[in-house]
């Protein structure tokens, strides 16, 4: 296995951009080092020196490290309640203590514990990409496929929400998870992908599909009436 070690952040997404096929960034090494994983066979860019895993407060914002990991992410005192209880839907502590916040964004599961939390958070991104440093909101990161390097992800302070997860057990893939707050609902439904947006009849864009989550009817009906539900 090739390991790059990068000292910089502009020589990791230098080292990302030469190779975008045979490349990818190493964080937590949850998914990347794991067979079947997105970066099976890759060239790995280890980004483990590069800084970015502090939790701070400037401004009114928190500044989330991409590097930080899920349970620093349930320690912080800074950290609004809803997103605490999305990263603790990855329920293994274990997992939870190297799965970084950049790592489960990057990954564009849909099934991604921390996806429809960071969007009713109207959480937005700092990268760094091959162009430099760009700033985007995380539901516009979360359904494009650039290379960059995730730095923070910023969100104001004090954000109110709930987050709420169907599953089969805490440790199966999630068949639904939805979010709200702000005026935002969020959902992320297995083999639909993530929808967001101003209303709660999100299930209406949505296709749905039978898979080992659930039935595709099943599916519907969670995304139809969970936001009736709160929390
Ligand atoms: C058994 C198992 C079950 C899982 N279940 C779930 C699940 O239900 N839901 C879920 O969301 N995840 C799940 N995961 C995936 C994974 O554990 C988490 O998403 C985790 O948060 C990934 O973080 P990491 O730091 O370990 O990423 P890594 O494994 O280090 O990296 C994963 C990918 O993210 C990219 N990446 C990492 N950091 C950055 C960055 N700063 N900028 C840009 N790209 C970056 C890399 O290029 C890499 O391809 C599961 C993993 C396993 C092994």
């Amino acid at each position: 296995m090739i390991i790059h070690r990068p000292q910089t952040a502009a020589e990791a997404v230098q080292l990302r951009y030469a190779s975008p096929d045979t490349t990818a960034y190493l964080a937590g090494g949850t998914d990347d080092l794991r067979l079947g994983g997105a970066a099976e066979g890759k060239e790995l860019i280890d980004i483990n020196a590069l800084g970015f895993d502090t939790i701070e407060d400037k401004d009114g914002k928190i500044y989330i490290g991409a590097r930080v990991t899920l349970q620093k992410l349930v320690e912080s005192d800074l950290i609004p309640a809803f997103i605490k209880d999305a990263a603790k839907f990855c329920s293994s502590f274990v997992k939870r203590n190297s799965a970084t916040v950049g790592g489960n964004l990057a990954l564009r599961r849909d099934d991604s514990y921390l996806a429809a939390a960071l969007c009713v958070a109207d959480a937005k991104l700092l990268a760094l990409s091959a162009k430099g440093e760009k700033e985007e909101p995380v539901y516009d990161y979360l359904k494009g496929a650039c290379k960059c390097l995730l730095m923070y992800i910023v969100i104001e302070k004090d954000r109110e929400g709930w987050v709420k997860r169907f599953g089969n057990t805490s440790a199966s893939h999630a068949t639904l998870i939805a979010a709200a707050g702000n005026g935002i609902y969020a959902l992320s439904v297995k083999g639909s992908g993530l929808a967001c947006g101003n209303t709660p009849d999100l299930y209406e864009t949505m296709e749905f599909c039978d898979d080992l989550a659930g039935s595709a009817e099943y599916k519907k009906y969670l995304a139809k009436t969970v936001f009736s539900l709160r929390r």
